[in-house]
């Protein structure tokens, strides 16, 4: 079972611009706030049009710098072919293949181009929002990596209490949408974000806000967070172990991940839930429904509920297109209808929890897009949502003074903030 629960928070990179879109979507079709969601929506849109901006030169006193976003079928030709003879172009595209193809850039994405007195001396390309590829050249020798993008970080408190939605009560702190899926993302394990949440849940997030000439670009790592859920506190801490896996755990060091996610969608609606009888909608008689349905809109992305590996993918008349995964301790888990799987998805595969395997879809005997999401322990099928998952592994005996500290920090740092807040009112 070894690492089951690692928690592979270097790769969760905010791949947001698709998913967000995606999960505002599913959202605004299916729950209360939708004016909330709609304003997150637009903002959105508008922050995607502001990335159109085309080409705004900078000049410095030797060094010109041209900024720009890639639009469609730009390639690295049609990027550099006013710099640079096409046979270098080449040469370029061939050296970076092994670093990262040029075949591969994507539409919105910004570049620079660093040029002195008219000749290129740099190219950089934002892969996303942690990685940049770079060009660089020195006298026609051409070196090509991969490089952080640096940000200029500040570790903020942000507060809000929820009347509708947690989108709501996030837009209503002045923050971005993308930081109620970070949240929601640190207690996947404990709270469903639409079944659970009630107005007056509050939550109060140690955020790291990333800031790119003085704008907010994102959101780095939550440190900390406090949510009050239905009048009780859940806390989470985030912690780097000594073999450098980050993981959230609450104050006394229990680990808040679970072997298996509460959901395997996040943000959608549960339409049937496990059942010994219920009308079949297609059969029009009654059956035992051995699993869950989650109503959500067509290409809403799947997730592993827990690491494991895929002991069956494929079509079938009754389930359409459909992943099994058989997870540790004689687990498995079964997703069916989809629309399709994600690319590179096979048997023996192994995945990992929080993996995105495949969409929503109706193939299969479906009346409208769901996910039937079907849990088996020792080949007997049990309901998911009453299924309590064991927790990971709490923090080790020996970084637990270390971890004591820094909660104590951390939760001062929140505190204060509290407190400051509201001498601020007072004096009103
Ligand atoms: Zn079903």
């Amino acid at each position: 079972m070894g690492n089951f629960l690692n928690l592979k928070l270097s790769s969760k990179i905010i791949n947001c611009p698709k998913s967000f879109l995606i999960k505002s979507i599913v959202y605004m079709v299916f729950f209360t706030g939708i004016f909330f969601t709609l304003t997150c929506s637009t903002a959105f849109a508008l922050r995607s049009n502001q990335k159109f901006e085309q080409h705004s030169g900078i000049t410095l006193p030797d060094l010109q710098i041209v900024k720009g976003v890639i639009r469609r079928g730009d390639t690295a030709s049609s990027l550099l072919n006013k710099y640079l003879p096409l046979k270098i172009i080449y040469k370029i595209s061939r050296q970076s293949k092994n670093v990262f193809s040029f075949t591969r850039i994507r539409k919105g994405q910004p570049y620079k181009i660093l040029l002195q007195e008219n000749n290129l001396i740099g190219f950089e390309y934002e892969i996303n929002q942690e990685k940049k590829l770079v060009v660089q050249n020195e006298n026609g020798k051409f070196s090509i990596f991969q490089a952080p993008i640096e940000y200029d970080v500040d570790l903020e408190v942000v507060s809000s209490s929820i009347r509708y939605s947690l989108f709501e009560a996030v837009k209503k702190s002045g923050e971005r949408c993308e930081l109620a899926f970070k949240l929601s993302d640190i207690f996947a394990w404990d709270i469903d974000f639409i079944r659970d949440i009630q107005p007056g849940d509050q939550f109060k997030v140690l955020v790291e806000k990333r800031y790119r000439d003085g704008k907010l670009a994102g959101y780095g790592r939550i440190q900390a967070a406090f949510f009050t859920n239905k009048g009780t506190l859940f806390k989470a801490f985030l912690h780097k172990d000594s073999n450098g896996v980050s993981g959230y755990y609450d104050e006394k060091g229990k680990s808040l991940q679970k072997a298996f996610l509460k959901a395997p969608l996040a943000f959608s609606r549960i339409s049937s839930k496990f059942t010994k009888k219920r009308l079949h909608p297609i059969f029009k008689e009654y059956r035992s429904h051995q699993g869950v349905d989650y109503a959500a809109p067509r290409g809403t992305p799947i997730k592993t509920v827990g690491d494991g590996v895929i002991t069956q993918i494929g079509y079938n008349k009754g389930s359409g297109n459909h992943i099994n995964v058989r997870h540790y301790n004689g687990y498995i888990t079964k997703y069916f209808h989809m629309s399709k799987f994600v690319k590179g998805m096979r048997k023996n595969k192994r995945i990992f929890q929080g993996d995105i395997i495949g969409y929503v879809g109706m193939t299969g005997y479906a009346t409208g897009p769901h996910l039937c999401f079907r849990m088996n322990k020792n080949g007997k099928p049990i309901d998911p949502l009453k299924h309590k998952s064991p927790s990971a592994k709490p923090v080790m005996p020996g970084e637990m003074e270390q971890f004591l500290a820094k909660t104590i920090e951390l939760s001062a740092r929140i505190m204060t903030t509290q407190k400051l807040a509201s001498l601020e009112k007072k004096s009103i």
